[in-house]
């Protein structure tokens, strides 16, 4: 790696994504890329992880077409409006134009809940909690970047509930949020979570509550949203439901989702100057077994190695019998992130040990050959923690408050990051603070402190968050 995580954050990530075979920029399409298969091995079991997750709160995984007629899609008034710049359409079948448009969706509700009509008549029909792992179409006008910011999002997992009340729906949206928390503390990628200002929250919601990490180059990236809708689609899409009092009533809904940011997320977080380190949880390969060849015993050794691969099953273990110097392959699984390398040659062979090194510290230990499984599996676990603290440690050190607008542009002008002002709540000073600053409101982190506003005076009770984002 010639770049420094650190220092040159933009250049070790696009060098990483290519080194690491996360995905190929090649393709002849902007804002469109191709998944290696090892970069889809770590995708698959990210996707494990949330649909564990989902599962275990009662959610159902459906799967929805990609195209909806446009008469569906421009419904939603509000809806539409967030969304027509951006959107594809399919315009003919072959030579015939067709009599109605076809978006490729850049979101589903407008796929799903004219479906959620017909699928609910009564009370007892909810909640309804469903999900679905997709592809969405963005027609992104900014600068591309793989993962980032994508024409086709790949890996959008988006779950989509209706309830008989109000009070059901927010106790949703408290849920997913709870949800997205223990989903992100596995994969160690830490997170502030915020409401959205009035002005920048989903096309169509209530409110959106948002989680951001922030990358090392000091800015902010948001990785999940979950959106109280309240009965605005209901009523759009006239998904009605018999209530206890016998009358008509429209369903409450929510809706929240995650996308190809999280793997990106959980690239970036563990990185370090050396390539990837991944969450043994969400690695392809957990081990990788270095043979130590010499003269005369490579058979042996060969043989022992097989013998290591087998004792350490259920792990993800893969062997590295390539010829090449055990230099080159260390090298290229430390880009990799394998968590645990295991070396194995002549001398531990002898001793009855197994050689292993660390990826998150380059910690070498000797582990005792005959509870080997029992100690790997230890290791393990201890990266996993390390892991998370490490980047919970750095991620804390990046969150600042500030007393005024002053101070805060000048903390993030020199050092990014999150910072913490309080606000009266009125649009004038947003715009002010947005102005001053250069960047922009992440969203309303508490309603709860004492103090006044950092742009007018006025007593407030409001702390906002903010920083550069992606
Ligand atoms: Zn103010």
């Amino acid at each position: 790696m010639r770049d420094t995580w650190r220092n040159n954050f933009s250049e070790w990530y696009n060098e990483i994504i290519e080194k690491a075979e996360i995905l190929d920029v090649r393709y002849p399409v902007k804002g469109l890329y191709v998944w290696f298969p090892y970069g889809f091995s770590i995708r698959s079991h990210v996707l494990h992880v949330i649909r564990r997750l989902l599962n275990e709160k009662n959610h159902q995984e459906a799967l929805f077409p990609l195209l909806i007629p446009e008469d569906e899609f421009a419904k939603e008034a509000k809806h539409i409006r967030g969304f027509e710049d951006e959107v594809y359409w399919v315009t003919h079948g072959g030579l015939q134009e067709l009599n109605v448009k076809l978006a490729l969706r850049p979101t589903s509700e407008t796929a799903i809940y004219p479906m959620f009509a017909v699928w609910i008549r009564s009370h007892r029909d909810m909640p309804l909690k469903i999900y679905q792992v997709v592809n969405t179409f963005r027609y992104e006008t900014k600068h591309t970047r793989p993962l980032l910011r994508l024409r086709e999002i790949t890996t959008f997992k988006e779950a989509h509930t209706a309830h008989s009340s109000w009070e059901d729906a927010e106790a949703q949206v408290a849920e997913a949020i709870e949800i997205y928390k223990k989903f992100f503390d596995t994969l160690g990628v830490p997170y502030t979570v915020s409401r959205r200002p009035e002005w920048d929250k989903f096309p169509g919601a209530e409110y959106t509550m948002a989680f951001d990490t922030i990358f090392p180059d000091g800015r902010a990236l948001q990785i999940a949203t979950v959106h109280n809708l309240g009965q605005n689609f209901s009523k759009t899409f006239e998904i009605t439901f018999e209530n206890l009092e016998g009358e008509q009533e429209h369903a409450y809904q929510t809706c929240y989702g995650i996308s190809d940011r999280v793997i990106a997320a959980l690239l970036v977080t563990h990185g370090d100057d050396s390539g990837l380190c991944l969450m043994p949880e969400v690695a392809p390969i957990q081990v990788v077994i270095v043979p130590i060849w010499f003269k005369g015993k490579q058979e042996e050794i060969n043989r022992e190695v097989k013998k290591l691969q087998e004792d350490l099953s259920p792990l993800r273990v893969s062997i590295d019998d390539r010829e090449l110097r055990p230099g080159s392959k260390f090298y290229d699984w430390e880009i990799k992130g394998v968590p645990l390398r295991l070396e194995l040659g002549p001398r531990d062979l002898a001793d009855n040990v197994v050689t292993a090194v660390r990826r998150d510290t380059g910690e070498k230990l000797r582990l005792k050959r005959d509870d080997v499984k029992k100690e790997v599996e230890g290791i393990l676990e201890k990266i996993t923690q390390d892991l998370r603290a490490r980047a919970w440690r750095v991620f804390e050190e990046k969150i600042k408050e500030a007393a005024t607008v002053e101070e805060a542009s000048a903390i993030l002008r020199k050092e990014g990051g999150i910072v913490r002002i309080k606000w009266c709540g009125s649009e004038d000073c947003a715009t002010d603070i947005e102005e001053t600053t250069g960047v922009s409101i992440l969203g309303i982190l508490s309603e709860d402190v004492e103090g006044k506003c950092a742009q007018c005076g006025r007593p407030t009770k409001t702390l906002i968050q903010l920083g550069r984002t992606y």
